[in-house]
């Protein structure tokens, strides 16, 4: 049996091992390993210190599929939409510019049970805390060294972290790339941002209207959501949290600089813009280094083989768009690099 390790349990890490599961059944062994405490990546939902507050997607908000996508992707929509992971949104978004016939979905249970649906699906061994640090070649395996703990052997390696990430594992990686493909991952480029979730007690009134809001007139602000309408699951005890992304220029500007100082910043502008807000019980911020990608491989291919026996193969958002059908785009890549050589 093939043993195949994806590195990344973000959506397209998910999708890549749920995708796998389907094709091939009980014939593969898939091994999941990511860095993080738990899942989701940059589709990730923070819970609050205190259990009396909805939590918070302090990366992805919702998901917007195109006429396009809804059609070519729609067996990924209608899975979600079935299992409830996934519900037309109806809120009101100030500032949204969307001009064609686009539909927003949104995760009652957060942006991260996108992925534990996948995950779940995938029945794959799941490790958290497994921060690979360099992959070397072992006759016709990978070996795969992580920070803590001993090293393991696969059989074929899925790649799907940020590719700054991918450039700076140690071993065979580096020499492995051919100059183009070098040039192709050197030219990726990302945003970058900070985002806040603030926490707040029940029975917190808002005095504004909008589920999310798009701000184009502050120098650091450009978004605000309520996680809790834009949920619509106004549970009761339950208290309100609202989520403020910072805009790309703020987040290059300060991109170096630790998050405790730029918060008390994001929250001085966020007064400005909302001068009533109550006061929260508490806050959580967090820097996206790798926010969406700006700049993706050129074509976007889906995935970059590295090398075919054994198999190493990149993919995630960098290898499409910076969206959920990007990773959707890019697991099927993925995938049929993987049936091929399994
Ligand atoms: C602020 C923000 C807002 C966004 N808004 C939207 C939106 O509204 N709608 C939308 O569709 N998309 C949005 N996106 C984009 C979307 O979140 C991404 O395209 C998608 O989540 C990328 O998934 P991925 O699996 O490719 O990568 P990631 O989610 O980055 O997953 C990679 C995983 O690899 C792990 N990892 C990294 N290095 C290592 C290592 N060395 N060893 C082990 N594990 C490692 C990480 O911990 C991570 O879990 C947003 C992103 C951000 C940051």
């Amino acid at each position: 049996m093939s043993r195949v390790l994806i590195v990344g349990a973000g959506l397209t890490g998910s999708l890549c091992a749920c995708l796998l599961r389907r094709e091939l059944q009980n014939k593969v062994q898939i091994v999941v390993w990511d860095k993080a405490r738990g899942s989701g990546g940059r589709m990730s939902t923070s819970r609050p210190p205190n259990p009396s507050s909805h939590s918070a997607d302090l990366g992805a908000q919702y998901i917007t599929a195109t006429p396009a996508y809804a059609q070519s992707h729609h067996s990924f929509y209608s899975e979600l939409l079935s299992s409830g992971v996934l519900q037309p949104f109806h809120g009101l978004i100030e500032g949204l510019r969307q001009k064609d016939d686009s539909k927003n979905y949104m995760t009652p249970l957060g942006m991260c049970s996108v992925v534990k649906h996948f995950l779940s699906e995938s029945g794959a061994e799941l490790f958290f805390e497994h921060h690979v640090t360099g992959l070397y070649r072992r006759g016709a395996s990978w070996e795969v060294q992580r920070k803590a703990g001993s090293s393991e052997t696969f059989d074929a390696v899925v790649l799907t972290m940020p590719v700054p990430q991918i450039l700076q594992l140690q071993g065979d990686v580096g020499q492995l790339l051919s100059v183009q493909q070098r040039q192709q991952l050197d030219g990726v480029v990302y945003s970058s941002r900070f985002a806040v979730a603030l926490f707040f007690p029940p029975d917190t009134v808002f005095s504004f209207p909008w589920v999310a809001r798009y701000v184009t007139d502050n120098p650091c602000v450009c978004y605000v959501a309520v996680d809790s309408r834009k949920r619509n699951t106004d549970a009761p005890g339950l208290g309100p949290s609202l989520v403020v992304h910072t805009s790309v220029p703020f987040g290059l500007e300060h991109l170096e600089r630790d998050k405790e100082d730029i918060q008390p910043i994001i929250l001085q502008e966020l007064h400005k813009l909302l001068p009533d807000l109550p006061q929260p019980i508490s806050i959580k911020c967090q820097k996206w280094r790798y926010s969406q990608v700006l700049t993706s491989v050129p074509d976007c291919p889906g995935q970059m083989t590295i090398l075919d026996r054994p198999l190493l193969v990149c993919g995630g958002d960098a290898f499409s768009h910076s969206n959920f059908d990007g990773c959707v785009e890019s697991a099927l890549s993925v995938l049929s690099v993987l049936k091929a050589s399994l």
